[in-house]
């Protein structure tokens, strides 16, 4: 049978994880954390349960929990927005972004990504029959190049998959970007798939803008956000998309047929959960930071040079003065030396670009962080006298 993705293998989050295990590496590749989730959600899970919420939900997803979310949006945000017409619960994030871009690309169409673009954007829309245009990110620190972005738009260009903050580049678009997007969007027939599942996770006083706040945008863009990033539960797989109603509907015709609707018990317990803790996801930027200055402060000596980031649950790491090697080299060589998961740069991009980094996931418990460190630091050292 002819592959509809022949370029396509395993993820190389998978693959990593998978090899970590396989080693018994340090896992700091994939985004997911080590610790305990808060006890409360898992009570709260096995009360959905008894309480006998076992069959399907709406499709469109359990009011009270868009409800919740609608609050959440007008407590953060300032937002007005429908729960009815204008949230969609989604098997996590991946589901929405999927869904979205089938609703909107057909055969022959263009999105425009920004590599390096995260794993799944490019293969949804190939399989919706489009072609994904990928505009690398600018050196030194990820910017977007707007005049760049402006030329590559056709008459066929339908979607701009955007992110932030942005993973893994780990860095925030700010004001002026969405304003050049809005700028570029304005009056052609565009629109905007934005991933903002790290939208808690933005460090240094910094504050994440969405572009549902934007007026040149909202009308236009669909917003994915993530339950498993906001509840240190990945595994939980629940997700949504904030969209105008005519963008809504549309993403609900295909997400009907595609995963119809979202794990019911699960439903109930965010709800109920943010019932409880209305401000969950205010705690996230500071936890995190601990977490990213923790392991910078830990590898500050290494010769490994840390570039900023200003959020999601990553760090990169720039091995430029210790070694020559490519990223994915690096990355084998980290497994298999230092015992140490991380994530290549190389998967995300669509032309090679030789950057010397690798990224790290800062979720997990100091314990372990400071084990990456001490593995991180001799290795460095060993590159150092090599
Ligand atoms: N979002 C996760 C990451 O960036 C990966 C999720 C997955 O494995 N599909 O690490």
């Amino acid at each position: 049978m002819a592959s509809k993705l022949p370029q396509v293998g395993t993820t190389i989050f998978t693959v990593m994880s998978r090899r970590a295990r396989e080693l018994d590496a340090l896992n700091l590749g994939q985004g997911f954390p080590d610790y305990d989730i808060d006890p409360r959600l898992t009570e709260l899970v096995a009360a959905a349960m008894t309480a006998g919420h076992n069959q399907y939900a709406p499709m469109e997803g359990l009011l009270a929990l868009r409800e919740r979310i609608a609050a959440k949006l007008l407590a953060v945000y300032g937002l007005s927005v429908d729960p009815e017409s204008e949230i969609t619960i989604t098997l996590g994030a991946t589901e929405a972004i999927f869904s979205a871009v089938q609703a909107v690309i057909g055969a022959g169409d263009e999105a425009i990504a920004f590599d390096p673009a995260y794993d799944s954007y490019e293969p949804a829309v190939r399989l919706a029959g489009g072609r994904c245009v990928r505009l690398p990110l600018a050196q030194p620190g990820f910017r977007y190049d707007w005049e760049r972005t402006r030329a590559a738009l056709t008459e066929r260009t339908r979607l701009v998959l955007f992110n932030s903050p942005h993973n893994p580049a780990c860095t925030t678009a700010t004001g002026a970007d969405l304003d050049a997007l809005a700028q570029l969007i304005h009056a052609r027939d565009i629109v905007v798939l934005s991933d903002e599942v790290y939208e808690h996770v933005v460090f240094d006083g910094g504050r994440h803008i969405s572009v549902l706040t934007h007026p040149g945008l909202a009308p236009r863009s669909f917003a994915v956000f993530s339950f498993g990033k906001t509840l240190h539960a990945t595994g939980v797989r629940v997700g949504y998309c904030v969209a105008p109603p005519a963008l809504t509907r549309e993403l609900r015709k295909v997400h009907q047929f595609n995963t119809f609707s979202i794990a019911h018990p699960l439903q109930h317990a965010i709800a109920a959960y943010l019932a409880e803790r209305p401000d969950c996801g205010r705690e996230l930027a500071g936890f995190f930071q601990a977490k990213r200055d923790r392991l910078r402060r830990a590898l500050s000596g290494s010769g490994f040079h840390l570039p900023p980031a200003q959020g999601t649950y990553f760090q990169l790491l720039d091995f430029s003065a210790l070694a020559a090697s490519d990223d994915a080299d690096f990355a084998e060589r980290l497994l298999t030396e230092a015992r140490v998961a991380t994530i290549p740069l190389a998967p995300f991009y669509a032309s090679p670009q030789a950057l010397p980094f690798v990224r790290l996931c800062i979720a997990k418990r100091d314990s372990t962080l400071d084990e990456a460190a001490v593995r991180l630091n001799a290795f460095a050292a060993r590159l150092r006298k090599a």
